[in-house]
């Protein structure tokens, strides 16, 4: 099959039995409900800037397994050169969206899935590297976007997997059968999980012996049987639910999405299992996956602040203060936060080598202190844009107040509005709102999802970096280093 673009991944999605639930409802259409389709769009986009010529090289790729052109987004690196166009590919997508554009999960998966089961299958002798080979030639040929799915709810953080006083914390594998396993448990805040039509599952947390139930990675479609999705809500979500919203959405046509999936009882088949308690690897895949994924964030929320940026210069120009000093100055130390996080990305990713299985792994420490960076560069940035934007970007009445007729006193609530919030007569007040309601949205609405708490919390909170910057960091080396020079000897 060859790339679908956007629409035909649209109309691909309505033929999937994906089973919704939002404010303790079925959602029957989820393809078409307000508060979901931006997500969808934004999903959309990595299918159509495949199409676009000038994208071509970053959106694209050789299949290393078939031969074939194939979305990026489904390719396992064979280079550093590939990694850093990731990257690039990444950045691109967060100045078309300015949200969380989903797909990214999947690839990270599918690269870290393809290393550990070949290193699986040299220790104990099993097929999961073919099982998963045979895989992703089905992804790449049907051009699917797959939920790559790790982080489970964990319950007592103090206690391991098989510790819990409820076993299903972790996601656990119940039933041993001839032809598979049945599995039950969930996945937590999952990005992209009702707009893929695959979930790649892998475990959260490196494991003992005594877990060896929780060590299990699999593949199914996101419509299989027992398997259901909880919506997770937004900062100000119900605004799209308004009847002919749309200034007062900041971005109408994008967003990001997360949801709680609920796997009760699901059966998996042999050919689609890639871990099955080799509790001893599971750390391994936790490691790459999250490697790649902290690599991922030197590319997308760069190309988000990136139209953060523009988006505080534009409302600066609207307020008339696009010539104070201090405002250029901010706009200045914005851009170098941001390009410091791209340095992180593509250092991380210039710096890889290739894994046993022959695709290409970024450096794990640099890939750290890229996404360590994430959890507080975006908050400054944020931080300066509002300050830049001024207090109206969350004060100013709604867009139904502009448009209102109602007359009191002299004139319309309409008229007042549009009176009292005008600039400096550059922009019209309309898109002066459009601005700030922009800015709004990045910072404090539904995609600041996106830039701020998935900087901080998504590929893993910012002690889970510590961890690996202090395994990675070679302190003894550090140690020689100086004793050598300051002439110590022992
Ligand atoms: Fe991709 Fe960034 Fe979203 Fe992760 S947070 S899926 S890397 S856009
Ligand atoms: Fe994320």
């Amino acid at each position: 099959m060859a790339l679908m673009n956007g629409a035909q991944y649209i109309e691909s999605l309505r033929k999937l039995d994906i089973k919704v639930y939002m404010f303790g409802e079925k959602i029957e259409n989820f393809v078409d409900h307000p508060m979901i389709r931006p997500s969808i769009n934004c999903v959309a986009m990595t299918y159509d800037l495949a199409h676009e010529a000038e994208y071509e090289d970053l959106m694209t790729a050789k299949s290393s397994i078939t031969g074939k052109k194939i979305n990026r987004f489904a390719h396992l690196h064979q280079s550093t050169d590939d990694l850093r166009k990731k990257v690039k590919m990444q950045r691109l997508l967060g100045q078309k969206t300015a949200s969380c554009f989903q797909r990214c999960v999947g690839m990270d998966a599918f690269n870290a899935v393809f290393s550990t089961t070949f290193e699986i299958d040299q220790k104990y002798g099993t097929k999961y590297h073919e099982n998963f080979i045979k895989y992703l030639t089905f992804i790449q040929e049907n051009d699917f976007i797959v939920d790559g799915a790790m982080t489970d709810p964990k319950g007592d953080r103090a206690l391991s997997p098989s510790q819990q006083p409820d076993p299903d914390m972790f996601l656990r594998i119940v039933e041993k059968r001839a032809d598979g396993i049945v599995v039950r448990g969930a996945k937590a805040h999952q990005t992209g999980s009702i707009n893929s039509h695959e979930h790649l599952i892998m475990p959260t947390i490196a494991m003992t012996e005594a877990d060896k139930a929780y060590a299990v990675s699999f593949a199914i479609p996101s419509d299989v049987d027992g398997l259901y999705m909880i919506y997770g809500r937004q900062s100000c979500d119900t605004r799209k639910m308004e009847e002919g919203a749309d200034i007062d959405l900041g971005n109408k046509q994008f967003g990001g999405q997360e949801a709680l999936v609920v796997f009760d009882d699901v059966f998996i088949p042999n050919d689609r299992i890639f871990m099955c308690e080799e509790w001893d690897f599971a750390g391994m895949l936790v490691e790459r996956f999250a490697g790649y994924h902290r690599q991922s964030y030197g590319g997308c929320k760069v190309g988000v602040g990136d139209v953060l940026i523009g988006a505080a210069a534009v409302a600066a120009d609207f307020n008339g203060a696009d010539k104070a000093s201090h405002v250029k100055d901010k706009l200045i130390e914005m851009t170098h936060l941001n390009e410091t996080l791209y340095c992180c990305g593509i250092a991380c990713s210039a710096e890889g080598s290739p894994t046993a299985a022959g695709n290409y792994q970024i450096d794990l420490l640099l890939a750290n202190v890229c996404k360590q960076n994430v959890t507080r560069f975006p908050y400054e940035i944020t931080r300066l844009a509002e300050d830049i934007a001024g207090g109206l970007m969350v004060t100013m009445p709604s867009e139904k107040d502009f448009n209102s007729d109602l007359k009191v006193g002299s004139m319309t609530i309409g008229e007042t509005c549009n009176k009292y919030f005008k600039g400096n007569g550059k922009a019209s007040v309309e898109n002066r709102m459009r601005i700030l309601r922009f800015i709004e949205n990045m910072c404090l609405g539904s995609s600041a999802v996106g830039y701020r708490t998935e900087s901080m919390h998504g590929a893993g909170s910012p002690q889970a970096q510590r961890i690996m910057i202090a395994r990675q960091g070679n302190i003894a080396h550090k140690k020689e280093l100086a004793k050598k020079i300051a002439g110590i000897k022992e």
